[in-house]
C-alpha cells in the first residue's frame, strides 16, 4: 500500500473520504477496496450498514480498523452532514433510490432522493472547496436515437423483432460529450429518476463552471455482482422488486420461471462490480485526470438481451447449484403487470469508452459468463438454505 503511485508516477497521499451511501451495493465494494488496497480513510455515511458490517468489526480487529468509521445518518435532514464533508478531502455521493420498480410507483421519493437530497452535498462541497465524485447513471441517456427511426426506415434493420444490427453505431453508442438525453413523456414516470439525475449533473457542471467546483461524474452501466440489492422475503420486503440480477436470482433460488418483461427484448451491457471499482479507484487516486470529467463505466463487450441474460443465468445457476433447470425456465410478462402504470424502458445501452480510456487507461476485464459464475456462486452460498427454510415454514407447524 505504501509507495502507491498515480498514473503520472507521483506518490499517492492518503485522503479522508466522506462516502455517502457507503452501506449500499457499490459502497460496500468500494469500502472493501479502499480498506484492503489503500491508505485512504473512509467516513462511511448511510442509514444501513449490513453490507459493510464485516469491515466495521471492533477497533483493532482488522488492520484497517482505525481507517473506517460509520455514521448512521439520513442526508435528508441531518446537520452533521456539512461537518463530515468539511473535514474530508473528497466526498463520494452514492446515496439514491435507484431501483426501477420505484421510479413509476414512488416518483416523488425518487425525484427527492436523486435531486433534492443531493443538493446540499453539492453545495457543501462547492462552498468548502472540496472535491466531489457524484454517482449519476447511464439512464440519463434514456432511449437511443435509433429507437425513434420510423418502422420502415432503411437504417432500422433488425435481427429480430426489436434488435438493431450492429452496423450504425452512431445511432446507439452512448458518448458522454455528444449523445443527447432522450426521455419519454411525463406520464411515463419511469423517467423521473433519469430526469432528476440529469438535473443534478447539470447543477454540478454549472457549479464547476461558475464557482470552480472540482467534480467527477460517474455514469454506471449495469454494474452487477455479490451484495446487489436484496432477495425478496429473505433480506428485503417480500413484495419488493429489486433490479434484474436479484429478481432472476430470486426466481432461480425458488425454482420459479424468470419473468421476462415485455418479452425480454431490451438490451443491456453488464460489467462486473470488481472491474468497475477499479475505475472508481483510478478516479480517486488521479484527481488531475478525473476532475471536470463525466465517465461512462461499463463493459461494451458484455451485451445481451434480457432474455439472453435469463438464459445464461439459468445455465450458470444449474452449474453452480448442481440442480437441473426447469423445463420452462422463463415466462413473458407485460411491463404493466410487472411494474404498473407509467413504466417505460431503455432499449439499448452501449457505453463509448473513449474518454475513460484516454484519461484513466481503464478497461473492463471480466466476461459475462465469468461474472455470473462468481456472482451466482455467492447467491447460492448466501441464500439457498434461507430460501429452503422460508419455503418450508408454512408447513412446519
Ligand atoms: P444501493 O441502493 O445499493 O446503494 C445506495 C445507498 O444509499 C443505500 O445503502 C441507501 O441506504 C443509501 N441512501 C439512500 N438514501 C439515503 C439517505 N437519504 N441518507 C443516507 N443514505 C442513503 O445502490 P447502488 O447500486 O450501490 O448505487 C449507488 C449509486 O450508483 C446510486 O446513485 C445509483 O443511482 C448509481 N447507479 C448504480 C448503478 C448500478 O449498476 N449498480 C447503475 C446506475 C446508477
Ligand atoms: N427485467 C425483467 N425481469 C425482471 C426484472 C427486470 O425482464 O424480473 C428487465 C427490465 O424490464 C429491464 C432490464 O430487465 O428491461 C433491466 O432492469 P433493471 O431493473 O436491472 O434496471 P435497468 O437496467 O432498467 O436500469
Amino acid at each position: 500500500m505504501a509507495g502507491r503511485l498515480d498514473l503520472d508516477g507521483n506518490p499517492i497521499k492518503p485522503m479522508k473520504i466522506c462516502m455517502i451511501g457507503a452501506g449500499g451495493f457499490i459502497g460496500s465494494h468500494l469500502c472493501e477496496k479502499l480498506m484492503s488496497e489503500t491508505d485512504h480513510e473512509v467516513v462511511a455515511v448511510d442509514v444501513y450498514n449490513d453490507k459493510i458490517r464485516h469491515l466495521l468489526e471492533p477497533s483493532g480487529h482488522h488492520p484497517w480498523s482505525s481507517r473506517i468509521s460509520f455514521h448512521r445518518l439520513n442526508i435528508k435532514h441531518d446537520p452533521r452532514l456539512e461537518g463530515l464533508i468539511k473535514s474530508s478531502d473528497l466526498t463520494i455521493n452514492l446515496a439514491a433510490i435507484c431501483t426501477p420498480a420505484d421510479y413509476n410507483t414512488r416518483p416523488l421519493d425518487t425525484i427527492y432522493s436523486n435531486f433534492i437530497d443531493a443538493l446540499p452535498v453539492v453545495k457543501y462541497c462547492s462552498e468548502n472547496q472540496k472535491r466531489l465524485i457524484h454517482f449519476s447513471t447511464c439512464e440519463v441517456y434514456g432511449k437511443t436515437i435509433g429507437s425513434f427511426l420510423p418502422k420502415d426506415h432503411p437504417l432500422r434493420q433488425f435481427t429480430d423483432e426489436r434488435r438493431f444490427l450492429n452496423q450504425e453505431p452512431e445511432f446507439y453508442v452512448l458518448k458522454e460529450d455528444a449523445s443527447p438525453c432522450i426521455f419519454g413523456s411525463i406520464e411515463k414516470q419511469r423517467w423521473s429518476y433519469a430526469c432528476a439525475k440529469q438535473l443534478i449533473e447539470r447543477l454540478i457542471y454549472a457549479e464547476s463552471a461558475e464557482n470552480g467546483l472540482d467534480f467527477t461524474i460517474v455514469r454506471p452501466f449495469n454494474w452487477i455482482g455479490p451484495r446487489m440489492d436484496f432477495i425478496p422475503g429473505i433480506d428485503g420486503p417480500s413484495e419488493g422488486v429489486p433490479r434484474v440480477l436479484a429478481c432472476f436470482s430470486n426466481n432461480l433460488l425458488r425454482r420459479e420461471p424468470l419473468q421476462l418483461v415485455d418479452g425480454g427484448q431490451s438490451q443491456r451491457t453488464f460489467v462486473y462490480i470488481k472491474d468497475a471499482i477499479e475505475a472508481v479507484l483510478l478516479m480517486i487516486d488521479n484527481p488531475a485526470r478525473a476532475n471536470g470529467h463525466i465517465f461512462n463505466v461499463g463493459n461494451p463487450n458484455n451485451e445481451v438481451t434480457v432474455r439472453q441474460l435469463g438464459e445464461m443465468m439459468t445455465e450458470v445457476y444449474s452449474k453452480v447449484s448442481g440442480e437441473p433447470s426447469l423445463e420452462v425456465p422463463t415466462i413473458d410478462v407485460s411491463s404493466k403487470e410487472f411494474y404498473g402504470e407509467g413504466y417505460d424502458d431503455s432499449d439499448k445501452r452501449i457505453p463509448d469508452m473513449t474518454i475513460i480510456n484516454k484519461q484513466l487507461g481503464w478497461n473492463p476485464k471480466t466476461s459475462l459468463w465469468d461474472l455470473l459464475e462468481s456472482t451466482l456462486t455467492y447467491q447460492h452460498r448466501t441464500y439457498a438454505e434461507a430460501i429452503k427454510r422460508a419455503i418450508a415454514k408454512p408447513f412446519a407447524s
